[in-house]
């Protein structure tokens, strides 16, 4: 490998960028390939956790963001059927505490922090409208093929990065197995922005709320200073996105009556957010099942394309953000042998991405429970101290 050869990356997600800044930083040049003609984000949310701000800081991302992010003082957990308070989980401490702040995010303006800290960086060749569509390898590097208005065009690398989301054509392609496939699993997002206008008082407070009821979940806090507040109710349900354009992830809109009957059950609190909504868009939620590697040879995955997992410890995009870091890492360890350092990448994620993986599923039974178990559930959450539970977040935002 000669120092000049870049790595390709596939996909200008959250996970293909910040790799793209991450080498840039060790002094790398990369190659981004997004299919998308521009970068363009959802309206809606992300928590960021103090395992990702911590790496956004270090590669000059964080400070762009800050004037727009709202630090949550704590989470607010509340039983859905009549609002009853659960407990609290403080992160006003975060940044004493785990060394980074806990933030709330617009997509739209993470992705622009990270695309315009990656325009300003020589090392970083992006393409829009150029979806990768294939790759081979061998021991000197790999050679990939795009589709770029409408023509195959190629380009080659030191290495592939699979960054290309849970659809990942990537891992299709380089783990080939019919059990890999994207399946649906049987949870859907319904997510909306409000207008901070005309809501009441308490839900444009700097906290993160969660509510906890039958087969559902809802999550809300303010964004952008409290000018809007993001929504998203989290349901189990009986679709099994049979049409293909029930495939996309994004701008599906669903029908509100459904949701409102979802939620016919719960508090007037919940509801009357749950009906401010005008417009929800759907979002069903796809899983692959956990991988032991994510390389081989030169080629590695990234994000949501090595390790999809269900949002209920907000940690898909922080995933991501971690993976870039240890890949930059590795690739620095491992400065003339890109086979080693995916290895290497591969090896020091992977159990943590599975157990984050696991951890996340097992989070949203617990939040899903009904009847007596729901009663155990509440009844310790009241039982628990603030400290206990924010201990609890330790092994995750203190990586
Ligand atoms: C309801 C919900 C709430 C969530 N909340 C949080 C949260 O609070 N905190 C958090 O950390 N995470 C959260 N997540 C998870 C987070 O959104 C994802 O894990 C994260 O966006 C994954 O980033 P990625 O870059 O790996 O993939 P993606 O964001 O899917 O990006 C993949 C990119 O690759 C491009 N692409 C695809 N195929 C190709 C190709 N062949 N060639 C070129 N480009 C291609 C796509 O256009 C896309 O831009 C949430 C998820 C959901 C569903």
């Amino acid at each position: 490998m000669t120092p000049q050869q870049p790595f390709v990356i596939a996909g200008g997600g959250v996970g293909g960028l910040t790799a793209a800044l991450a080498l840039a930083q060790i002094g790398r040049p990369s190659l981004l390939f997004e299919r998308a003609s521009a970068f363009r984000e959802v309206g809606a949310g992300l928590q960021l956790s103090p395992n990702a701000s911590r790496i956004l800081r270090k590669l000059g991302v964080l400070d762009a963001l800050m004037d727009l992010a709202v630090a949550p003082k704590y989470v607010r957990l509340r039983r859905g059927a009549d609002g009853a308070d659960l407990a609290r989980v403080p992160f006003d401490d975060a940044e004493k505490r785990w060394g980074a702040p806990y933030l709330v995010v617009h997509r739209a303006d993470l992705l622009a922090a990270l695309v315009d800290r990656a325009r300003s960086e020589n090392l970083i060749t992006i393409s829009n409208d150029s979806a990768l569509t294939g790759f081979i390898q061998d021991e000197k590097g790999v050679a990939v093929t795009y589709r770029f208005d409408g023509e195959f065009r190629r380009a080659s690398g030191a290495a592939l990065i699979g960054a290309d989301g849970v659809r990942s054509m990537t891992r299709t392609r380089l783990i080939q197995g019919v059990a890999d496939q994207p399946a649906y699993t049987g949870h859907t997002a319904w997510r909306t922005i409000l207008p901070a206008a005309g809501l009441p008082e308490a839900f444009l407070r700097p906290v993160a709320n969660l509510w906890f009821g039958e087969r559902a979940h809802l999550v809300h806090y303010p964004l952008r200073g409290g000018s809007i507040v993001n929504v998203v109710a989290l349901v189990e349900d009986a679709w099994r996105g049979e049409a293909e354009s029930d495939m996309e992830f994004w701008d599906n809109e669903g029908d509100r009556r459904f949701l409102m009957n979802r939620f016919k059950d719960w508090c007037g609190e919940a509801r009357e957010l749950i009906g401010a909504g005008e417009t929800w868009l759907r979002w069903p939620l796809f899983d692959r099942p956990p991988l032991d590697s994510w390389s081989r040879g030169r080629v590695a995955l990234l994000g949501d394309a090595a390790h999809p997992m269900l949002p209920y410890l907000a940690q898909g995009a922080a995933q991501a953000i971690e993976d870039a870091a240890a890949l930059a890492a590795a690739v620095a360890a491992n400065e003339h042998d890109p086979a080693a350092a995916l290895s290497q990448y591969s090896a020091a994620r992977a159990a943590r991405a599975r157990r984050v993986q696991e951890a996340a599923r097992a989070q949203g039974q617990i939040y899903h429970l009904a009847g007596f178990k729901a009663f155990a559930r509440d009844a310790a959450l009241r039982l628990s101290t603030p400290g206990l539970l924010r201990g609890r977040q330790d092994w995750l935002y203190a990586q």
